[in-house]
């Protein structure tokens, strides 16, 4: 008979396992293989079963087997060992201690919002690479001894499962997760009893409750909001329901819930443990960025002394981060102004939720062109002082694509910085592989990203080795999972002989595997379905192509370019070399990432913002061949891969489609091809290998999530821990201050003018270091010369009179009348050609980070 309702029992474990219970529920078993073999050893049958799940093994496993395992001294020793080293790894000072006992860096602590958190596929709390790279970050944070919260939902149905229907087309399942069975604890009151609920108010009295789970990644501690709870109505309830599912109304809900709601468990949590609060806060993609609205409430509202909306703007603004995602304008949340305006408010003072903020200056911090639209990226960077993109080349296109927020500047003057991506290798890296760096340098180092030039050392054979045995585990993996798939689909058993002979562990093997927007392009490798087959099944170097990937539910664009895919894998005469996995999670991506030869990506330029598959394959001795765009426009160094060349300039799409297609077919055929298959006499593919050896040793370095986590805490929390210090110090002077001297410049500003400029000095044919004199007389207006600057721009003059290879001069004052105030400088002639200037009046204060920041700028023209 069908279960009515399911609910999970944990399991009551005898004192002397009760060290299990700990080490189920620390997620750091997801990265410790120890741990992991610690829970097979249980029962090596019943942990396949339970999908490598340790609260489901520990509810599964026979009483009678936990009681022998009790008196068992050969587990309990290794168990005692695994224990000491989790306590260890918890307690143990860390690279960020040994900074702050130098005096290095200080932050008290960082609290890191994000809608998603792929952490294991054990809490399907992520949809693809946004959740994987919050994972990531909480892993490494944790690795690196940082003092870091995580804050995001916790999904009921998480996001969706993916299978097939017989003709190829994408189903859905929306299996519900029970939080009892999760790696979770409850947050409780001080007695254990209670939960403790987050309260936020919605439209018409209403109150939207959330319970707060908290998962353990380690050090870092996860805080994750849930509002299924009978003191919810039922439509609030349903809040937390699924990710990325639902209309605009359902997803302001979830943002507010998370934003809002996060802070409010932030402080909770951090009030009943006794920890600092956070000096920091990063919003992970502007969905979360209503926690800023939440945070000037309770500056505002502050019964010790409340400031008022600009200061505690100001003060929010010195103590955020904005991490900007996509460069895709489809990507970026929008809301209908309307619609924030119903949540925040209706009446001019705002509504509960906005006590003191007041619902046009919310409505005014997501304000973009279009009046009756609301953005999150805007309003996330004119919540954050700090704000990157994440990729070099990401944080290039972010600047131009919101210049309009900053007019009047550069491009590459907006202030938005970048921090590339990076990918934990403990999650991520092979067993075999993190046994060889431990073996060559030490745990320590791995994490710290040192050492990786002593692969120098390693034997070519082991090496290939290596990736035989991977890419043989692979192979395994890829015949379980397309019968499966088979099965599912509606094949019967007798049917399915020929799925054990698939894919042959010796072939070339390319993976490619990612979510299906349009631009990552999916089927371009099917552009010419007749050379792709001949590729399959050249009958001496033969290629074999394993994809995967989930479309958004509500895209069937997307969904038919899988079942394009699907339909050319199931073709009876090359089936034995491609396959479409369906649903591709962290449990499948490893194994990809294990076993891949190379990593294939094409996604059109330049809309990939960073990309990761590629970096974990790349940790995995796999070689990337990819578009130059995102990190592998940095990394590429001609030698670690290939680049595919892009079309640019070539506006047809179906063209540029053809071009680059064309150049993928081409690439293969003559580099990648021959390269691997050409074998010396013990039948080493010496080149090839030389290839792995570089690419772990180059790249090795730059993609762990630690070099990541480091350059945030380097670049971005500890400065910004630093500027709030100083803001909210003596009583938060720094941001009455800082308050006080926008709204002055942002009202005096018009009264700026250039009033006239000469130039003397040169000679008559002037050539490259003879001295310019330049002299501004500029107008301040109700301004004084502290308030700006007043700076000489020197550069090559393009042909539409644009200035370019520009090199900023400070003027210096020198007084000033009835006319205005005179600012002279001297500067060498920086170049040759034609040479142009200009000069420009900027707000200054020592309390900005930019002058930039305020977006003001005043021009002789403009
Ligand atoms: C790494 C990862 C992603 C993201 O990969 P991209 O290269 O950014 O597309 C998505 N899903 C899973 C399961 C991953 O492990």
């Amino acid at each position: 008979m069908k279960a009515m309702r399911r609910f999970t029992v944990r399991a009551h474990l005898p004192q002397r396992l009760s060290a299990l219970g700990e080490l189920s529920v620390n997620l750091r078993w997801s990265w410790d293989g120890p741990t992991q073999d610690l829970f097979a050893a249980i029962d090596a049958v019943r942990w396949r079963e339970v999908s490598h799940d340790p609260v489901r093994m520990l509810g599964e496993v026979p009483p009678a087997r936990l009681d022998e395992l009790a008196g068992d001294s050969e587990f309990l020793a290794r168990l005692d060992a695994v224990a000491a080293d989790l306590a260890d790894y918890l307690t143990r000072p860390r690279w960020f201690q040994g900074q702050v006992a130098a005096g290095t860096l200080r932050v008290a602590g960082i609290a890191y919002f994000s809608m998603e958190f792929g952490v294991t596929e054990v809490l399907p709390n992520y949809s693809g690479g946004l959740g994987i790279l919050a994972g990531d970050h909480l892993k490494a944070a944790s690795d690196l001894g940082l003092p870091l919260i995580g804050v995001g939902l916790l999904y009921r149905s998480g996001y969706f499962r993916q299978s097939l229907t017989a003709d190829g087309w994408q189903a859905e399942q929306y299996p519900a997760l029970d939080p009892q069975g999760l790696p979770l604890r409850l947050f409780t009151d001080q007695g254990g009893a209670a939960p403790v609920l987050v309260h936020v108010a919605m439209p018409d009295r209403r109150v939207l409750r959330a319970r707060v789970w908290i998962a353990q990644v380690g050090r870092v501690p996860l805080l994750l909001l849930d509002s299924d709870i009978a003191e919810n109505d039922p439509e609030l309830r349903g809040v937390t329901d699924r990710l990325y599912g639902g209309d605009q109304d359902h997803r302001i809900k979830q943002e507010i819930l998370a934003g809002v709601g996060g802070v409010r468990a932030v402080r909770a949590f951090t009030a009943a443990h006794g920890i600092a609060e956070p000096e920091v806060f990063h919003m992970n993609e502007g969905h979360a960025g209503f926690l800023g609205v939440e945070r000037i409430r309770e500056l505002i509202t502050d019964p010790a002394g409340g400031l008022d909306y600009d200061a505690a703007l100001a003060a929010v603004r010195a103590s955020t981060i904005f991490t900007t995602h996509t460069p895709v304008p489809a990507g970026i949340d929008r809301f209908p102004a309307d619609l924030v305006r119903r949540y925040f408010g209706g009446t001019p003072e705002g509504g509960e939720l906005l006590t003191g903020v007041g619902t046009e200056r919310v409505l005014a911090l997501g304000r973009e062109s279009d009046p009756h639209v609301f953005n999150m990226a805007h309003m996330g960077l004119r919540l954050a002082q700090r704000s990157n993109g994440v990729s070099r080349l990401h944080g290039r296109v972010s600047r131009e694509m919101f210049a309009p927020l900053w007019s009047g500047f550069d491009n590459d003057e907006v202030p938005i910085g970048s921090v590339t991506n990076g990918v934990h290798a403990p999650t991520w890296a092979a067993r075999e592989w993190l046994e060889l760096a431990r073996e060559l340098i030490g745990p320590e180092l791995v994490a710290e990203a040192r050492g990786w030039e002593r692969l120098q050392e390693v034997d070519p054979r082991r090496l290939w080795e290596t990736r035989n045995m991977l890419r043989a585990k692979l192979v395994v993996e890829v015949r379980r999972r397309v019968r499966a798939s088979w099965l599912q689909r509606g094949a019967s058993d007798a049917e399915l002989a020929w799925t054990e002979n698939i894919f042959d562990p010796d072939v070339l093997t390319i993976g490619f595997a990612r979510r299906v927007p349009t631009y990552k392009r999916l089927t371009l490798m099917l552009r010419r379905p007749e050379r792709l087959q001949q590729l399959l099944l050249d009958a001496d170097r033969p290629v074999q192509l394993v994809v995967a990937g989930k479309s958004h539910p509500a895209d069937d664009g997307g969904k038919s370019l899988i079942q394009q895919v699907v339909r050319f894998a199931d073709r009876p005469d090359v089936r034995c070399r491609i396959a479409f996995l369906p649903d591709y999670d962290m449990s499948m991506a490893r194994y990809l990432y294990w076993g891949c030869d190379v990593w294939l990506n094409n996604p059109i330029r330049p809309l990939e913002a960073c990309g990761t598959s590629g970096m974990k394959a790349a940790l995995n001795g796999g070689l990337n061949l990819s578009i130059l765009d995102g990190w592998w426009d940095e990394m590429f160094d001609g030698e670690n891969g290939w680049a595919i060349p892009t079309a640019d300039g070539v506006v047809d799409e179906a063209r540029r489609d053809d071009l680059e297609a064309a150049a993928l077919y081409e690439l293969l055929e003559r580099s990648v091809l021959p390269k691997f298959y050409d074998r010396d006499a013990t039948g080493l593919p010496v080149r090839w290998v030389e290839m792995v050896r570089h690419t772990l040793q180059s790249l090795g370095p730059k993609v762990l999530a630690s070099r990541m986590v480091r350059d945030y805490t380097v670049g971005f929390y500890a400065p910004a821990a630093a500027t709030a210090r100083r803001i909210f110090a003596d009583d938060r002077a720094g941001a009455k201050a800082v308050a006080e001297y926008r709204r002055r410049v942002e009202t005096a500003w018009a009264g700026v003018a250039i009033v006239q400029v000469d130039s003397s000095g040169l000679p008559d044919t002037p050539e490259i270091g003879n001295r310019l004199e330049l002299r501004a007389t500029v107008r301040l207006g109700d301004l004084s010369p502290d308030d700006v600057v007043v700076q000489a721009v020197l550069g090559r003059v393009s042909p539409d009179d644009e200035l370019t290879e520009t090199t900023i001069v400070p003027m210096t004052w020198s007084g000033g009348d009835a006319g205005g105030q005179v600012y002279v400088v001297q500067t060498p002639v920086p170049l040759s050609g034609a040479v142009g200037y200009t000069v420009r009046v900027l707000p200054h204060n020592d309390l900005l980070i930019s002058d930039a920041e305020l977006g003001l700028i005043t021009t002789p023209h403009g």
